[in-house]
């Protein structure tokens, strides 16, 4: 069977094809740059490298978008409070996401349109949908009237026949009770000071929503394959992305709709109050490792809830440590050929990964292919069966696994190896010196970093506590 995804477009398991043939256009919702993101938000990041990566994988060729909120009630809000312009608010705040990104190995995608750059690609929309009818005004500002797109709410499973026509909502968020026209363009007020924007459609500034109907189109054109975020996303964000974006362009707009369930902390819902809301940078100032919690966000099936505990990231670090001996191993052997052993064992595994990953990307028993060939080939190293010349071949499967996965850091390891390497080496110098104090220092350094050491006649070897 090929690729297929669950679409919450239809509420169905669908096979993937894309507009063009070998190609992906993929925009996914990306933050709000008013503060630090926190592991709830990293979840449906984790999510979105995930499905990109391994949509590569497949061999297509993925061009991704993920939009940067740098104006909207937050911003503004947050950015008055600390009485600084909105642009060096927001700035520190990219910078704080892409950073967080790059610790947790999150691609780099091909681009990464911010809504203040594309203000009269908002006010063209807005245009549109006036010009076909779908918007009114009133005091100042414009909104979407929903009664002129029928399919609204369905989206969301939402039957809004019942709404008084003409109820407005000003708020950017707010809830499914709430549904109701919603703001494309804000008129300006006091309370925005220096925020606004001249256009045909007045003094003011965008509404949320439109960014990501303008900017997701700009980019990727008026239909294309997949779009992507968390499930709390779908209403009213997406449906009124939808509405926007059919509403000017009368076509429509995404083929693939594909959501990420949340996150909860210890088995609650994660919230300041409740004393279980974690940014990043507050799980690794508890000493975790970055490759644990992008383990940890990615291991669950990202349409059931993940349930974050400090006692699963604890366990991850046993799963990381295998697979770092594992490498070790491989890269020390010199045994017999396996030869066709091992090719039998490369050829199953790497079908039940990607069985697995083709099936709605079915995380677990892709791992679990993963873990299996480490024990498989595990055995053979211990039966002395595995040539210098073959451990290539299992170490090119990892690396290709982990071009998916991307918590196994092969670099660090390498790294680490390389100074252990020459710690060993500078006590075998001292040995032959007869300087017993400095031997007996540099072993006891090694063991402090958890290395046992082992002299043996034919030189000494070392491995993990
Ligand atoms: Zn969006």
């Amino acid at each position: 069977m090929a690729l297929h995804f669950y679409n919450t477009l239809t509420r169905r398991v669908q096979d993937f094809e894309p507009l063009a043939e070998g190609k992906v256009g993929m925009y996914v919702c990306g933050p709000t740059v008013y503060n630090l993101a926190h592991i709830g938000n990293f979840r449906a990041y984790i999510f979105s490298d995930l499905l990109r990566r391994y949509l590569k994988y497949r061999g297509y060729e993925v061009f991704h978008v993920v939009n940067l909120t740098d104006v909207d009630d937050k911003t503004i809000r947050d950015s008055q409070a600390e009485n600084i312009p909105l642009k060096d608010y927001t700035d520190r705040y990219k910078k704080a996401y892409f950073d967080d990104c790059d610790t947790l190995k999150i691609e780099p995608v091909e681009m990464y349109p911010a809504a203040t750059d594309h203000i009269p690609d908002m006010v063209r929309t807005i245009e549109r949908l006036t010009e076909n009818g779908h918007t009114y005004v009133s005091d100042g500002s414009v909104y979407f009237k929903i009664d002129t797109f029928p399919s609204y709410g369905k989206f969301a499973n939402l039957d809004v026949s019942g709404m008084r026509s003409g109820a407005r909502i000003l708020a950017d968020e707010y809830e499914k009770e709430d549904a109701r026209d919603f703001v494309l363009w804000k008129a300006w007020t006091p309370e925005d000071g220096p925020v606004f924007w001249e256009t045909s459609l007045g003094k003011g500034r965008p509404g949320w929503h439109i960014e990501c109907s303008s900017m997701s189109q700009k980019y990727l054109g008026e239909t294309f394959d997949i779009h992507g975020g968390g499930v709390d996303l779908i209403f009213p964000h997406h449906q009124n992305e939808i509405a926007q974006a059919e509403g000017a362009t009368g076509k429509p707009f995404v083929r693939y709709w594909i959501h990420c369930e949340h996150l909860l902390v210890e088995g609650q819902k994660m919230s300041k109050s409740a004393g279980n809301f974690y940014t990043l940078r507050e799980i690794l100032d508890k000493g975790y490792r970055p490759m644990e919690i992008r383990y940890i966000l990615l291991a669950t099936h990202y349409r059931q809830q993940l349930n974050f505990t400090f006692e699963g990231l604890k366990a991850t670090r046993g799963a990381l440590e295998r697979l770092s001996d594992f490498v070790r191993n491989v890269r020390l052997a010199d045994g017999q050929p396996a030869g066709e052993v091992l090719n039998k064992i490369l050829g199953q595994r790497e079908n039940e990964f990607v069985t697995s990953l083709d099936d709605d990307l079915n995380i677990s028993p892709a791992l679990g292919a993963v873990f299996n060939f480490v024990r498989d080939v595990g055995r053979l190293i211990s039966d002395g069966k595995l040539a210098k010349d073959e451990s290539s071949k299992v170490l090119d499967k990892l690396t290709a696994w982990n071009r998916v996965l991307g918590f196994m850091d092969f670099e660090e390891e390498a790294l680490a190896e390389e100074e252990v390497a020459r710690l060993i080496e500078k006590r075998t110098e001292a040995r032959e010196k007869k300087n017993w104090a400095e031997a007996d220092r540099l072993r006891k350094e090694l063991e402090a970093q958890g290395i046992l050491l082992e002299d043996r006649p034919k030189g000494t070897i070392w491995k993990r506590k």
